[in-house]
């Protein structure tokens, strides 16, 4: 998954993209870079890590202008190496482009190798850089009419900002599976996949990009493309657990989508319990609407660090659990003599919820009662979600009896899609991508082995 920004037409864009990635910072935390333009060319630095690592004052200060894009990465396509971060920038016939990506293309295997039979030479792995080929080879006239003409040659997930010397373009897939928003910032304009960069900036929101839109930024203001008819899909994983809480996705604020997929579990799975405890932190709003609508005390009976670094040194004597004990840890004092109900967001492969499930016995729980605020994962995203190949999802391939035998817990009660539609807004069922949940992949999944 990815997170990706711009401005334009501001002296300081640089500094802002940066302080939006920081915002997106959830989205991807491999590697993150900024691509300005101060009229003439590019200026762009990319760098593994955070974007507080990737970036120093003096850094930001080498990229001039009043128009930049960002792009924080979490590889779904491509191995996790600096020439496979974003974003992508080139000379091509018509000036400088550069492409921030967020998504999946489905067709990206077969649409490479096309590209590479006609001579391109790609410098990454990843679906992101076709863009840049197809805008290069195109015979319109215009950059943007090449843009145009790109994005009726992919298939798949892609929420995309463009920049040139002169422009910045931002597009959304007909399907919308990834957010992108429109916002203002005095005379500028900005672009992020959430609205919370927004609020960091003090940028206000205006609108959504519309799925299969294209929008134009320049010097005479914005106007709007539409490239392709929408056949909307949007990801419902964003408001499961994907974006934060505290953005506006697909038209509604997350945090209270997240409270009303609790309250629809705590309808649909109440359990006899002492206590709500949620899995820090995806876990908090659902835990939230789950306690209310049950009348039940809510409390943290685990606790997370948020110092947890990527790679950490194992002791030579083996302490149990010890991956999930350095990220949580259960507070004996909630949880000892109770009856706990414990709600998180999805499970994916089990191993983390397992493990979650024992330190919470261990504290001293007399029962424990697991609540998913989804449905069970049952397939891949092809559309830029991490997940595993089908063979590693647990429901795949195990009832929820025998998920919640191997969890180790007394119940376990996952949300009905029904449930999570009417939380997220869509009651009549349409609009959303639910594939995960229920094999209804709305496009290209043919040519796909996973990831
Ligand atoms: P697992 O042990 O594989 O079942 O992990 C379940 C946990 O992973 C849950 O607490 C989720 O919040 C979290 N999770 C779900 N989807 C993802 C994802 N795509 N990337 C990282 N974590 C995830």
């Amino acid at each position: 998954m990815c997170g990706i920004a711009g401005v334009f037409g501001h002296p300081e864009a640089a500094k802002l993209t940066y302080l939006a990635l920081h915002a997106l910072q959830h989205r991807g935390q491999e590697s993150a870079g900024i691509v300005s333009s101060d009229g003439t060319r590019l200026y762009g630095h990319r760098a593994m890590g955070h974007v507080a690592e990737a970036f120093s004052e003096e850094r930001l200060t080498k990229l001039p202008g009043d128009s930049a894009l960002g792009h924080v990465r979490y590889s779904t396509a491509g191995d996790s190496s600096l020439r496979n971060c974003g974003p992508f920038w080139v000379d091509h016939a018509l000036g400088p482009i550069a492409v921030a990506h967020n998504g999946n293309l489905t067709n990206a295997e077969t649409l490479r190798r096309t590209l590479e039979e006609e001579g391109a030479i790609f410098q990454s792995t990843t679906d992101s850089e076709a863009f840049l080929h197809l805008i290069a080879r195109s015979r319109e006239v215009t950059t943007v009419e090449r843009i145009r003409e790109a994005l009726k040659r992919v298939e798949g997930a892609y929420s995309l900002i463009f920049l040139t010397d002169r422009f910045l373009v931002a597009a959304r897939d007909p399907y919308g599976f990834r957010p992108l928003v429109l916002g203002r910032l005095r005379d500028a304009w900005v672009v992020a996949s959430e609205t919370c960069a927004f609020d960091l900036i003090e940028a206000t929101f205006e609108r959504e990009v519309a799925p299969g839109e294209i929008v134009v930024i320049d010097a005479n203001g914005v106007r709007s493309l539409q490239s392709q008819p929408a056949r909307e899909a949007r990801c419902v994983f964003e408001h499961i657990y994907f974006s934060r809480p505290d953005s506006v996705v697909f038209g509604k604020n997350v945090y209270t989508v997240r409270n009303q997929l609790g309250r629809e579990l705590a309808r649909e799975q109440p359990a006899k319990a002492d206590v709500v405890v949620p899995v820090p932190d995806s876990g908090v709003p659902a835990a939230i609407g789950y306690a209310a609508e049950l009348g039940l005390p809510f409390e943290m009976g685990l606790i997370r660090s948020h110092y947890v670094g990527r790679t950490f040194i194992e002791p030579s004597q083996s302490i149990r659990h010890f991956g999930v004990k350095l990220k949580l840890n259960a507070a004996r004092s909630v949880i000892e003599g109770k009856r706990i109900v414990v709600v998180d967001d999805s499970i994916v492969r089990g191993t983390t919820s397992r493990k979650i499930v024992k330190m919470i016995r261990q504290a001293g729980a007399t029962e424990v009662h697991l609540r998913i605020s989804a449905p069970p994962t049952t397939g891949p995203c092809f559309y830029g979600i991490d997940t595993p190949t089908k063979r590693e999802l647990i429901a795949s391939s195990h009832s929820v009896d025998e998920i919640r035998d191997y969890l180790g817990v007394d119940t376990l009660g996952y949300l009905s899609l029904d449930g999570v539609l009417r939380a997220a807004g869509a009651a009549d069922g349409r609009g959303f991508c639910h594939a995960c949940f229920s094999g209804d992949y709305p496009v290209g999944v043919r040519a796909q082995g996973g990831g």
